[in-house]
């Protein structure tokens, strides 16, 4: 770890090369008047300037409350034992160990609607050649319960899922026949637009334990414009099985604060402003968690992009106005969250890794998740797919009819995105005081920047991450009791047991 970063000029700090022996292996970033120190075992501090540079001189805090906290945490040299520190970086680190989790299945590339962002470049309803076969589906099965992962979450995506109604069913009927006696946690999740759901494919769904997850943009008029059906208002569709899954959970005595259809909204140029209406909507659904998306560089959004996209500091205001709507809500009795800055918030303040894929060193790609596309091919996550279907398998892995599962998670690709996703030896970021907390995303990084290695100082994603988080570590700052507990509670996981299938 470097003991300085943020181009602080040491000539400045004199002769004193001894005094630098003081401080403990650190990194750091000037925020306003003041400077947070962090380190590889993710704590993290806020100094003020006269502090920071009495650290380098060598001069600790006179207040002995403030010198001890700061040596607790290991920000001054020789007070915190390396093993400690190496204890809490294998406990932040932990997910290293298990393999993939999460295993994406692309059903089929057919849809019914046709979003303006669609970064799955979805094709017609009628166009045959595009759905997954039953062989595949248990092709796939075969491999991912072979991940020594204790937890495997087997996800339906498309297009759109439910196009491909028998290989939903078959894949959760086979995973949990065939999971039985692995000791495995095993789970299942739909992402759906819901429209072609039925009242015997919600039983199933339900009787199963399968979490359902749908898009919801905002109010009719923003969802229908990013969101087109020819069958009518997309809005409405979603909304109304929305209600009737959330009734039928209920129907079972299941806790409505915890077992509800999730949502996640993608922002586009049309959504910014109108934070308040957005999450507005959310609250009258009864949701309790609201998932800030910007628009990524996939799929149909890059033919779009003239006029649906932004800028990030476009999207970091729209994500501080919901934070600040969402905040003050919650003063007001209404428990809902934001899971962008939640997934950060438990990194700041749990100690642990909470196992984003997309935001974690090294990420996902390989080796936490697995894409299976529709004919079989294998790719490093479901962005890699989205890459693939732009005309660049770049982040195919193998075929599901000639690799097993060694041979995919040992491929090629799954080493180089390991090695390019790793901030600590990246540069840019193995010096920012924010890697404990952050990640890169090679696919992102490629499809942006022609490289998987990203180009931080003009990474669009980088500058996203870094402003969500000044914005929290500034929130957590400055918070008054009331806030400082809202915040520290969405950091605290809710498990979902219903969901969860012991094998
Ligand atoms: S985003 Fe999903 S629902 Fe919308 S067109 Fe693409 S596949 Fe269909
Ligand atoms: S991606 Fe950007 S914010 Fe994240 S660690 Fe790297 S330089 Fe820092």
């Amino acid at each position: 770890m470097s003991r300085f970063s943020s181009g602080l000029d040491l000539a400045a700090h004199g002769p004193s090369l001894p005094v630098l022996d003081s401080l403990g292996a650190i990194r750091f970033r000037a925020l306003g008047d003041r400077m947070l120190l962090t380190n590889d075992a993710g704590d993290h501090a806020l100094v003020s300037q006269a502090e920071f540079h009495g650290l380098l001189e060598g001069r600790p805090p006179a207040d002995p409350a403030r010198r001890d906290a700061l040596a607790r945490q290991g920000f001054m040299a020789g007070t915190r034992a390396p093993e400690d520190l190496a204890a809490a970086m294998a406990r932040r680190k932990g997910f290293l160990a298990s393999g993939p989790y999460l295993h994406v299945l692309v059903t089929t590339l057919r849809c019914n609607q046709g979003c303006v962002y669609c970064h799955a470049s979805r094709i017609g309803m009628a166009t045959p050649g595009h759905d997954m076969s039953l062989e595949t589906a248990d092709q796939a099965v075969a491999v991912a319960l072979q991940s020594p992962s204790p937890t495997l979450t087997f996800e339906f995506q498309g297009g759109e899922p439910l196009a491909n109604w028998p290989v939903v069913r078959r894949v959760v009927e086979r995973a949990l026949e065939l999971g039985r006696g692995l000791g495995k946690d095993i789970r299942f999740s739909l992402v759906s637009n819901l429209s072609l759901m039925d009242d015997e494919k919600m039983a199933f769904l339900v009787d199963h334990g399968v979490q359902v997850c749908t898009s919801l943009d905002g109010p009719q008029d923003l969802h229908d414009a990013n969101r087109p059906f020819a069958g009518g208002s997309s809005h409405a569709e979603t909304v109304r099985w929305m209600e009737r899954i959330d009734r039928a959970y209920q129907d079972r005595g299941l806790d409505p604060t915890l077992y509800h259809v999730e949502a996640l909204l993608t922002v586009t140029r049309a959504s910014l402003g109108r934070a308040g209406d957005i999450v507005e909507e959310y609250v009258r659904r009864g949701l309790q968690a609201i998932f800030v998306r910007p628009l990524n560089p996939f799929g149909f959004a890059t033919l779009t992009w003239g006029k649906i996209g932004y800028g990030t500091g476009e999207f970091l205001a729209f994500h501080r106005a919901v934070l600040d709507d969402l905040v003050e809500r919650n003063r007001r009795g209404t428990q809902i969250l934001e899971r962008l800055a939640t997934i950060f918030l438990s990194k700041i303040l749990s100690g642990t890794d909470p196992n984003y894929l997309d935001i974690r060193s090294p990420c996902g790609a390989g080796i936490g998740q697995i894409a299976y596309d529709h004919d079989g091919s294998v790719f490093c996550c479901d962005e890699g797919r989205m890459v693939n279907q732009m005309g660049d398998p770049m982040f195919r892995m193998g075929h599901l009819a000639r690799d097993g599962y060694g041979d995919l998670v040992e491929s090629e690709v799954v080493r180089s995105l390991c090695v390019a996703s790793c901030l600590e030896a990246l540069p840019g970021c193995s010096d920012c005081a924010y890697l404990p907390w952050c990640g890169s995303c090679p696919v992102y990084n490629y499809a942006t920047q022609g490289n998987i290695f990203g180009r931080m100082p003009e990474n669009e994603k980088c500058k996203l991450h870094m402003g969500v988080l000044d914005d929290l570590i500034g929130r957590l700052a400055s918070a008054d009791e009331t806030d400082g507990a809202i915040l520290r509670r969405w950091a605290i996981p809710r498990d979902r047991p219903f969901f969860s299938h012991e094998g």
